[in-house]
């Protein structure tokens, strides 16, 4: 990351106390047709000072031919399109309501959907998607300081590119309006403006469901050496959820394998106990890859044990779900239920970081 940009985008953040510091987030996979709703429609180039000029309806259909954009049939003289419903009204865009502006424009091989939004209304979108609207108010205002850093550092890392986050579970979930609620939105609005910062710059913000009893270091969960994202203790290994049983059948194994799979074991461990490699049949394999194999909904993490072996497969005994590095969603619960603040929580699971507030 470029020390310069970042010096640049803060001081431009902190100048303009209204911050429309805002997100492009790519929604949904790229499509052959976009149906984009809302109401009085409005267009314009993809710039945030464009000039929109009113259509005069409610929907309008973009498709792709060669590598032109297509609006109702006919071909558009521009590489990218901006809609806009009336007063900054909700649109819809292929079944998404959004807020902003949504940008159309040609992807890979497809018509490639972004939404343009304030970064606060990102969150929206986000915090209910990622963590139970009925958690403490300090545990969701730690997570939306926790996304919003996310969001920044992604921007920061994407400057110039046509979307910084997907809308999946690999980036942050974001469903749009769809996640909007009025807890979430106190969370946000509490912290407003406000990120996590290591060294004046937004840290890689990890966050995660439960970490099992410690969180892991962010070198062994995902390979970033970094100072903040060391292992720390967690409250959630009281959590009778946070522990698991799953039967694994040898089918399964097989695709890993590349045969019978006649045996499963661990080889090697981290410090925090997390499964770094596992022999099945006759190859040794590498624990993330493993658990992706499996599926990250099946293998929930890598802090497990082969409890026993049977002749119709393993059973398998773990803590936790989830990478397990940063911010263990299910801890920070219970921290805010023993009575600390957002702030505390942050510190935990971020250590030596600082909250800064970008803007008010
Ligand atoms: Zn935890």
């Amino acid at each position: 990351m470029c020390d310069m940009r970042v010096a640049a985008l803060m001081a431009g953040v902190a100048l303009t106390a209204q911050a429309a510091e805002t997100m492009r987030i790519a929604v949904g996979p790229e499509v052959n047709e976009v149906l984009v709703a809302g109401r009085a429609l409005s267009c314009g180039d993809d710039v945030d000072d464009a000039e929109f000029v009113s259509l005069g309806r409610d929907a309008l259909t973009l498709t792709k031919r060669g590598q032109a954009l297509w609006l109702d049939g006919a071909a558009l003289p521009v590489d990218a399109i901006r809609c806009r419903a009336a007063n900054d009204g909700p649109l819809r865009v292929n079944g998404v309501q959004v807020q902003g502006d949504v940008v159309v424009l040609p992807g890979k091989a497809r018509l490639a959907v972004v939404n343009v939004l304030p970064l606060e209304a990102y969150l929206q979108g986000v915090l209910g998607s990622e963590m139970p609207k009925t958690f403490p108010l300090e545990a969701l205002k730690a997570q939306a300081v926790a996304a919003r850093t996310y969001a920044l550092n992604k921007k920061l890392e994407q400057y110039g590119q046509p979307f910084h986050l997907g809308s999946s579970v690999i980036s942050q979930v974001y469903k749009g309006l769809e996640a909007d609620d009025p807890r979430t939105r106190e969370a946000i609005e509490a912290t407003r403006g406000q990120i996590v910062t290591w060294q004046l710059q937004p840290i890689e913000a990890y966050f995660h469901a439960s970490c099992g009893g410690h969180t892991e270091s962010g070198l062994d969960a995902l390979g970033r050496d970094l100072p903040y994202l060391r292992s720390v203790a967690c409250p959630c290994v009281k959590l009778p959820t946070s522990h698991w049983t799953l039967k694994v059948a040898p089918k399964e194994l097989q695709p890993v394998s590349g045969g019978k799979a006649s045996g499963l074991q661990v080889q090697g461990r981290s410090p925090t106990g997390r499964v770094r490699r596992v022999q099945v049949g006759a190859r040794s394999v590498d624990a993330v890859s493993f658990r992706e194999r499996l599926g990250y909904m099946r293998l929930k993490s890598l802090d497990f044990e082969v409890a026993s072996q049977a002749k119709d497969g393993w059973v398998l005994k773990g803590h936790g779900f989830g990478h397990g590095a940063g911010l263990c969603q299910w801890g920070s619960r219970m921290l805010a239920d023993a009575g600390k603040d957002y702030r505390q929580i942050l510190e935990h699971y971020y250590p030596g970081t600082e909250l800064q507030a970008l803007y008010e």
